[in-house]
Parts: structure tokens; C-alpha cells; sequence
């Protein structure tokens, strides 16, 4: 049970593993579906933070594993489901939540600002999505959560790269929703406006002054309103949803 944020949902004997747990959003989810009683597999590159989000979880009374990783490396996802597979022998629970964004003007976008964006956030979604979703067909049974933007479904001037990328995650997730319907597997897109995170520190309280004139709720989203949503995603309860973008913004896209 996740007494915490307001839910009642228990993940217990489910087998859950979130991407960029070292830190930010995917560190709160993780330690959410830990108290909701899933063992989480925590992925990152940081084998050290990874170590903190792990503590958290345990220190809360859950069960977490450290699996480093770099989500845009076809060989290191590889070896990681081989590992999940050898260890647990199921996955019901992916968010695909490992993120970066590399903010230029498109005049003044450099490939790599391009291909580093698009492999880290899209293509991770493929690989994760695709070695998933072979462990879930043979369940009957799985949900997959993709952290996409609001930036993917109404763009922002100088995330071309990102938003590119995180409306292909949007696309991913409609397509694999009908794909995998028939066979008890979710599949949603999570798009958060403007949350508290390192991320939206980087753009200067200037701006931040300025975003928070646009939202209705009047503040910028906290890691837990979307760690929320992400469990009730996750939970047995969210059966009948498929193929949609749950967008967490304080209704600044209404
Ligand atoms: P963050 O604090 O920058 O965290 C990003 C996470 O992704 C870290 O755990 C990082 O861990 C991991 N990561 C990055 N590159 C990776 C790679 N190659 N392999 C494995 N892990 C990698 O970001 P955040 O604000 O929590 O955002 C999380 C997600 O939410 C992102 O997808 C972001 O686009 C989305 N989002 C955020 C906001 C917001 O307001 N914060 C709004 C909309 C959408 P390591 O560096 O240890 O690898």
C-alpha cells in the first residue's frame, strides 16, 4: 500500500525497474513503487547515486537492486535483460524515465546535440520497450510507462531535438499500445509540464518566474504528482487504460 501519496495500491511480488532512478523523477517513482511494495530495479549510470536510491527504497521497508546502465547502449540493455531474466524471470513494471535535454536554436544544433538527445531518450525507449515487451507477451501481463513532455505535445523554442523526441516516444506508445492490447499489457506516455528537478533549476529563476505565470495551479509540479500518477499507471486498477498521454502540468496545456 502507498499510504504515502495518497494511494492504495500494493505492487507486492511485482517486479518493477525504472530508468533514470539515480536522481530526479525516476528516483521518486522508484522509491514510490518501492513503498508500494514492488522490488524495483533501479537503472542509471551512476553506480553511486544508484546506491542512494536503492537505501532510500530500503530504508522505507522495499526491495531495490542497482543495475548500472547506459540506456542508449544496445550491448549494455541487452546484458541487462539477460541478467533480469536469469535473476527474476519476469518484468511486469518499465518506466522508460532516462532523460536529457541539449537546448540550442536549430540554426545552431550540432549533430551530437541531435543524436545524443534522440538516442538517450527515443531510442532507450525502442530498446527497453522491445526487450520488455518479449518477457510481458510470454506473462500476459505487464505496463509500460514512458516519461515523455509537454515539450512532445505542443513543442518549446529551443528543444527541437527534445520535443522531436519526446513526441517519437508519444508514437511509440499509441502504436505498441494497440500491438500489445489483446495480450493484458498497458502501455502510457506520462507528460510532465514543469516539475522541481535539476532539469528546470538549469533554466534561472527569471524564467521559472515567467513559466509560473502560465500554469493554473499557480507552482511548479513536485517529483511526487508524477510519481503518482506513474503508480496508479502501474497499479492493477489502470487495466482498461492504454495508449494514452496522461499529461501532469497543472493545467498549463488545458
Ligand atoms: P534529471 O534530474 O536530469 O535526471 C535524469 C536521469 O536520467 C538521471 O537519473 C540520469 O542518471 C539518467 N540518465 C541520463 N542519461 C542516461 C543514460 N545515457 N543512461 C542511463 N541513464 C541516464 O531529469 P528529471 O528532471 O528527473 O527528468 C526525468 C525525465 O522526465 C526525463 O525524461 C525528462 O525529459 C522528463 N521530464 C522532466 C520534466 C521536468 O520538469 N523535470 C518535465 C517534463 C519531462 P545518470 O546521469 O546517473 O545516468
Amino acid at each position: 500500500m502507498n499510504e504515502g501519496l495518497g494511494l492504495t495500491v500494493d505492487l507486492s511480488g511485482q517486479i518493477a525497474l525504472v530508468t533514470g532512478a539515480s536522481q530526479g523523477l525516476g528516483r521518486t517513482c522508484a522509491v514510490e513503487l518501492g513503498r508500494s511494495g514492488a522490488i524495483v530495479i533501479c537503472v542509471a549510470r551512476s553506480a553511486e547515486k544508484l546506491a542512494e536510491t536503492v537505501e532510500e527504497i530500503q530504508n522505507a521497508g522495499g526491495q531495490a537492486q542497482a543495475a548500472p546502465c547506459d540506456v542508449g547502449s544496445r550491448e549494455s540493455v541487452k546484458s541487462l535483460f539477460s541478467d533480469i531474466e536469469a535473476k527474476h524471470g519476469k518484468l511486469d513494471i518499465v518506466v522508460n524515465n532516462a532523460g536529457i535535454t541539449r537546448d540550442t536554436l536549430l540554426p545552431r544544433m550540432s549533430d551530437d546535440q541531435w543524436d545524443d538527445v534522440i538516442q538517450t531518450n527515443l531510442t532507450s525507449c525502442f530498446l527497453f520497450c522491445r526487450e520488455a515487451s518479449k518477457i510481458m507477451m510470454s506473462a500476459r501481463y505487464g505496463r509500460i510507462i514512458n516519461m515523455a513532455s509537454v515539450s512532445g505535445l505542443i513543442g518549446n523554442p529551443g528543444q527541437t531535438n527534445y520535443s522531436a523526441s519526446k513526441a517519437g516516444m508519444i508514437g511509440l506508445t499509441r502504436s505498441l499500445a494497440r500491438e500489445l492490447g489483446k495480450r493484458k499489457i498497458t502501455i502510457n506516455a506520462v507528460a510532465p509540464g514543469f516539475i522541481e528537478s535539476d532539469m528546470t533549476r538549469a533554466l534561472g529563476d527569471d524564467v521559472l518566474k515567467e513559466v509560473k505565470k502560465r500554469i493554473p495551479a499557480n507552482r511548479l509540479g513536485q517529483a511526487e504528482d508524477v510519481a503518482a500518477t506513474v503508480v496508479f499507471l502501474a497499479s492493477p486498477g489502470a487495466s482498461y487504460i492504454t495508449g494514452q498521454v496522461i499529461t501532469v502540468d497543472g493545467g498549463m496545456t488545458a
